[in-house]
């Protein structure tokens, strides 16, 4: 596909966040273009889980602005001045990103198909058998096409996430969130959950992975960026980040986590 000219799929420009007296984001800039797994890397209670809960508005910025696919999120632009949209048009704008969170949170009462075909069917009005079809599919996608009957509680933490990244792309987002998707799994099993995401990326999807798996990071990522203290301190290819780091800062963090 020629994407000469095309919107990034992520622009942020000098986006601030305050949570009372905590500046937590201090003028972020970062652009992902379409197709590429930006790896986002820093340490814990860098703002990295507020960055992304504000690219889908699930946060609200208080400066600067977040385009993603070229429209403002949460807002609309008039003649340069931007209104705040209503909640209904927020969620219309959040459907085409997705979002899989450190912890599943499946529903427990549904199926793994159940769980994947609910926003399909209840939010998107999609036909049952044709979302169950591709719920299937999707299931294959992720490894567990002979799980779709079983309830949350009868899958391993690593299968329960690989159904959160399948419900998640049931909804055809055109940019996945991944917050921390690995933190939570025990060891053995992470490694399932990073292939799915490393297949993922090799289709296409335009993913952004907040994540402490360096390894993942220096194959799977176009970039990799460093987060500290709600800046970016510096971004790159891996190689320029997490091979030769410039900043002090990302070298201490690299040697914590590697
Ligand atoms: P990270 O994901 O890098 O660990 P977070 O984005 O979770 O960092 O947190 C950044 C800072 O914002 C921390 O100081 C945290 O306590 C604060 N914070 C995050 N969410 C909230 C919230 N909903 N209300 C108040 N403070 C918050
Ligand atoms: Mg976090």
């Amino acid at each position: 596909m020629n994407t000469a000219g095309a919107a990034p799929i992520v622009e942020a420009r000098s986006v601030q966040k305050h949570f009372g007296p905590n500046h937590v984001l201090k003028g972020i800039d970062l652009t992902i273009e379409r197709g590429q797994v930006l790896c986002l890397l820093g340490p814990s209670g860098s703002g990295k889980s507020t960055f992304l809960r504000c690219i889908n508005h699930l946060e609200k910025i208080d400066g600067g602005r977040i385009y993603v696919d070229g429209e403002l999120m949460g807002y609309t632009e008039r003649g340069g001045r931007a209104r705040e949209m209503k909640p209904r048009e927020v969620s219309a704008q959040r459907r085409g990103i997705g979002m899989v969170f450190q912890r599943f949170n499946l529903f427990p009462h549904l199926t793994a198909l159940g769980n994947i075909i609910e926003a399909p069917v209840g939010v998107a009005k999609k036909r049952p058998s044709e979302a169950r079809a591709r719920g299937m599919q999707l299931l294959e996608q992720v490894g567990l096409g002979d799980r779709a009957d079983a309830y949350p509680s009868q899958l391993s933490g690593g299968q329960q996430q690989r159904v959160a990244i399948a419900r998640a792309l049931a909804m055809d987002p055109k940019l996945m969130l991944f917050d921390e998707p690995t933190s939570a799994l025990d060891p053995e099993l992470v490694g399932d959950v990073l292939n799915v995401m490393r297949d993922l990326a090799q289709t296409g999807m335009t993913m952004i992975v907040v994540t402490h798996e360096i390894g993942f990071a220096r194959e799977a990522a176009d970039k990799v960026a460093f987060m500290d203290d709600g800046q970016i301190v510096e971004s790159g290819t891996p190689d320029q980040v997490i091979n030769n780091p410039q900043h002090a800062r990302t070298t201490s963090f690299l040697k914590s986590v590697l």
